[in-house]
């Protein structure tokens, strides 16, 4: 691993890290009236966040044979379409979703979609020895950020929702998911963003679309250029203006976690919604971990494994190869490392 460059800014400046893409994403607002050449960006609210497609100008359209506007404006509503159709299938609050009914009635799951997705879920798990594991749901509900309400729950109460912890109480079988505890319940929110952007991105794909910009909540798609050029995705610091660095990507995804995103503060100390499921705990090691890898799915799940892995024994496994993609992490003492082939290019 080695120091990031923008490690004295950070040390300056820094305690955490957001991602914004410069071609004007969701959260990049400011950068949208920049972009000259941009026929298509729509932002809707889907899977309970922001949810950005840009489509870069015509002179990348025109380079892929592009029907034009009609056609590019059809492929971005069957990608929009596709996040809506995944909300539907993941959701932990739509009362219909098969993952809702396998957690509230125990109705084994048997979309082969969502069963592939707990599949990948759970080798993620194996590789992060249980540092990622999607039955953390009883903890993320005690916590109360279900609710909106967020509480330090008391230990005893802890100790009783781990209890009901394990993503090896999954058995997928048959392709269907069933679970040998009855209390086990599953939130598929640190992996499914990730995949219903690269689902988005195969549908722009088969539209014709080479070039586009995908981002929900924070996970990013970034697919071609964006007029014959890489895309620039700018690392920022989500509580102070200005870049910490900017990465140019081409067909890469790209997922931050971070503790900022869903917080409240206690006696001083910050609790947040990523937990080490062997404490119960908000993981403590770092502030924020980004990964750039070939999709967005593993790209999510990473994300949320390496936070709470922590910097050692996360950067041991980038480096053994069992992530495959290059990662950024930000200690909670506010140093920036990264992967030896992670590239970045000064910010504007
Ligand atoms: P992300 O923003 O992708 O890191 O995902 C965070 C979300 O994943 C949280 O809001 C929880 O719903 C869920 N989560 C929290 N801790 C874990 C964990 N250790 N493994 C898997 N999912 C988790
Ligand atoms: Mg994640």
């Amino acid at each position: 691993m080695r120091e990031f460059a923008g490690m004295c800014w950070l040390k300056k400046f820094g305690r955490e890290l957001v991602l914004i893409g410069l071609g004007g994403v969701a959260l990049s607002g400011l950068f949208a009236c920049r972009e000259p050449n941009a026929i298509q960006k729509e932002t809707r609210f889907i899977m309970g966040t922001v949810c950005t497609i840009q489509i870069p100008g015509p002179p990348a359209v025109a380079r892929r044979a592009m029907a034009g506007r009609r056609a590019v404006r059809e492929a971005v509503e069957k990608a929009f379409a596709r996040l809506e159709e995944c909300d539907q299938k993941f959701s932990v609050f739509i009362p219909s979703s098969p993952v809702c009914r396998f957690n509230q009635q125990g109705i084994p799951i048997d979309d082969p979609e969502i069963v592939a997705l707990i599949a990948q879920a759970c080798e993620v798990s194996r590789l992060s020895q249980g540092a990622f594991d999607i039955t953390v749901y009883p903890l993320v509900e005690l916590w109360g950020f279900y609710s909106g309400k967020p509480r330090r729950p008391a230990p005893e109460e802890i100790a009783a929702a781990r209890g009901k912890i394990g993503w090896q109480h999954l058995v997928i079988t048959n392709g269907q998911v069933t679970k040998k505890n009855a209390a086990v319940q599953i939130d598929l929110g640190a992996i499914a963003k990730g995949y219903a952007v690269d689902a988005a991105m195969q549908v722009l794909l088969q539209n014709g679309i080479h070039d586009a910009l995908i981002e929900a909540g924070g996970d990013i798609f970034a697919l071609g250029q964006r007029n014959q050029k890489p895309w620039k995705i700018g690392i920022r610091h989500p509580r102070q203006p200005g870049l910490l660095d900017t990465l140019e990507v081409s067909d890469r995804a790209i997922a931050t976690s971070g503790d900022y995103e869903q917080f409240f503060i206690a006696d001083g100390a910050r609790y947040h919604h990523i937990f080490d499921p062997r404490t119960g705990y908000p993981a403590t090691n770092l502030m924020s971990v980004t990964v750039i890898g070939a999709n967005a799915t593993l790209a999510d799940a990473w994300s949320t494994a390496l936070f709470v892995l922590g910097l050692e024994k996360g950067m041991k496994l980038v480096e053994e190869g069992a992530v495959r993609a290059e990662v950024l992490m930000l200690t909670s003492q506010g140093r920036a490392l990264s992967s030896p082939g992670l590239k970045t290019i000064p910010g504007p």
